[in-house]
């Protein structure tokens, strides 16, 4: 008798840089208003899901003992999200290949979520439109509906509101990834606690940043891009700034830490750059591992779907 082998469906999902993140004073209801530019870069987590008996997430990749597998997991919540909508049981079983460090300011978790979206999306053949995937999007995660969309986008509200920028051509960028995570609660708490004591430099507004995005110069966009939790996350991490300094020694035009950290990222002249800087980055001994990519780069994609019988 012919046995038919379930097929699972891959979808590949971007990390994120913030080129510029204006982060508001904390409000009442204890969030902060975030004005943001979101770049989706070439560094992935991949994910994939076949039916199953039971709901279940395995994870694997350099990163994976620092990720939950149980209902924590931001790839569990979006399949129960999405099982309840359509009105099925959640059975399915998630795998999640990580190339996003975890809890390193690039949205590796928000990415898994928007991943798993699509990919089931696909696997239940539910043909959710966009508005609604944007939407299941926004309830797990803010970074999650950026995480849908990639490219290059200007976030408000907490990030979920997103308008595409207009960019021309491909940034080329260098990752330093650290050996820790940050927690981007914390960091948040330690910039609300900076700014009780101080006046920490605070990113103005994003029309310089736009400008140069839409004129592909990387030498343009290098000293526009800022982000306010950078001064949060050295005070929590002072090492980091051995690794800012050490990439711009590198040649680096620019870096500055990703979102709440600890990852840097530094923007290079071209792939020729990226190369050499990273070279150079890995062997100053200031960080983890180092990365290339490149951006911007599309949202959560389908990378297989195979019927294999
Ligand atoms: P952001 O940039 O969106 O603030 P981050 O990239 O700094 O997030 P994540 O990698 O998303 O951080 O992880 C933050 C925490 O979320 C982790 O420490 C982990 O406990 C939890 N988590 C839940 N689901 C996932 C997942 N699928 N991948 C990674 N972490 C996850």
């Amino acid at each position: 008798m012919l046995s038919v082998v379930p097929a699972p469906v891959i979808v590949r999902a971007p990390s994120k840089v913030n080129l510029h993140l204006a982060v508001g004073d904390l409000r009442p209801d204890g969030y902060h208003d975030l004005h943001t530019v979101f770049q989706a870069l070439s560094l992935y987590d991949e994910v994939s899901v076949v039916g199953a008996d039971k709901l279940s997430v395995h994870v694997s990749g350099a990163d994976a003992g620092a990720v939950p597998t149980d209902s924590t997991n931001l790839a569990w919540r979006a399949a129960e999200l999405l099982a309840e909508r359509a009105g099925r049981a959640p059975e399915v079983a998630i795998t999640i290949a990580k190339g996003i460090p975890v809890a390193g300011g690039m949205a590796g978790g928000s990415a898994d979520a928007a991943a798993t979206l699509v990919a089931l999306d696909a696997l239940w053949g539910l043909g959710a439109s966009r508005d609604e995937l944007d939407g299941f999007a926004a309830q797990l995660g803010s970074d999650v509906p950026f995480c849908l969309h990639g490219g290059t986008a200007l976030g408000t509200g907490r990030g979920e509101r997103l308008v595409p920028v207009l960019t021309r051509g491909t940034f080329h960028w260098v990752l330093a990834l650290a050996k820790g995570g940050l927690s981007t609660p914390v960091v948040f708490r330690e910039l609300d606690r900076l700014r009780e004591s101080g006046d920490p430099h605070r990113v103005g507004d994003s029309d310089d940043v736009l400008s140069a995005l839409a004129s592909g110069d990387p030498h343009e966009l290098a000293p526009l891009l800022g982000n306010d939790l950078q001064a949060a996350a050295l005070s929590l991490d002072p090492k980091l700034r051995r690794t800012l300094r050490a990439g711009i020694d590198a040649g680096a035009l620019a870096g500055l830490v990703s979102g709440s950290g600890p990852t840097c990222a530094f923007l290079v002249a071209d792939h020729h750059a990226a190369v050499t800087v990273s070279a150079e980055l890995a062997g100053a001994g200031v960080c983890r591992t180092v990365r290339v990519a490149s951006g911007p780069v599309p949202g959560a994609r389908v990378v297989a779907d195979t019927d294999t019988a």
